[in-house]
């Protein structure tokens, strides 16, 4: 299948030969007229998923981005799904992270912040309580704006504030897309015990789960490094 294929799919068929489009999103015959809608996109060969979210709840969870209620104009700072790290993220030199889509809701007031690139204030949101956010652009922003040939390093923050009185729960979502310029390909990764906080390093890419060496408990993540393919 070509690198820059998309696919339109109708709700509940499977996609075939016939239905895929090259460059361009195919809008007639049927698919279009039926209110298909674009499902998914393929990764090229050099790209991964890349994701950071935050759940704030009362309910505990092993998961390593679902944390405790928010307190009154805290501020939270999303976590890498498939660490358990903090962001701001650094971005690895030699790749582009391209942001692709954000979303949240939560049960206060709250404003939504990207910083990027290293510490710069970029983009600035508010949400009032209980609304849902949603923004899914074709062109949103990616390092490589700031940086073509990827040989700086920066690094990319997404905070959640809460702006009135009580607890806040909820969650926030940043989901990127990150790929590889002029570098090797990422081996392994460092991952975080909720728990804790002890970093354990150099593990391997498929770690979804982490037995703490330090307190015995277990974090779980995601593995975003797969590329699924039909
Ligand atoms: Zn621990």
């Amino acid at each position: 299948m070509s690198e820059d294929t998309f696919r339109v799919m109708e709700s509940g068929t499977v996609p075939t030969a016939d239905r895929i489009t090259h460059d361009r999103p195919d809008y007639s015959g049927e698919n279009w007229k039926s209110g298909a809608t674009w499902s998914r996109r393929e990764l090229r060969d050099n790209e991964v998923w890349k994701s950071f979210s935050l759940v704030h709840s009362a309910i505990p969870s092993p998961y390593a981005w679902v944390a405790t209620t928010l307190v009154q104009n805290g501020t939270s700072h999303m976590i890498d799904i498939s660490t358990g790290l903090a962001m701001p993220y650094a971005v690895p030199l030699g790749y582009e992270l391209e942001i692709i889509t954000q979303r949240g809701s939560w049960n206060q007031n709250a404003v939504g912040r990207i910083y990027l690139p290293t510490g710069a204030l970029i983009l600035e949101w508010y949400i009032a309580q209980y609304a849902l956010y949603y923004e899914e652009t074709v062109k949103m922003m990616s390092t490589i704006d700031f940086d073509p040939t990827a040989t700086t390093a920066i690094t990319v923050d997404f905070t959640v504030t809460e702006l009135n009185a009580g607890t806040m729960n909820g969650f926030a979502s940043l989901n990127c897309i990150l790929r590889q310029i002029n570098t090797p390909p990422i081996k392994d990764k460092d991952v975080r015990c909720k728990f804790c906080g002890h970093i354990e390093k150099g593990v391997s890419l498929d770690t979804w789960r982490l037995k703490c060496p330090k307190c015995d408990k277990i974090t779980l993540y995601t593995i975003l490094n797969k590329v699924v393919k039909d």
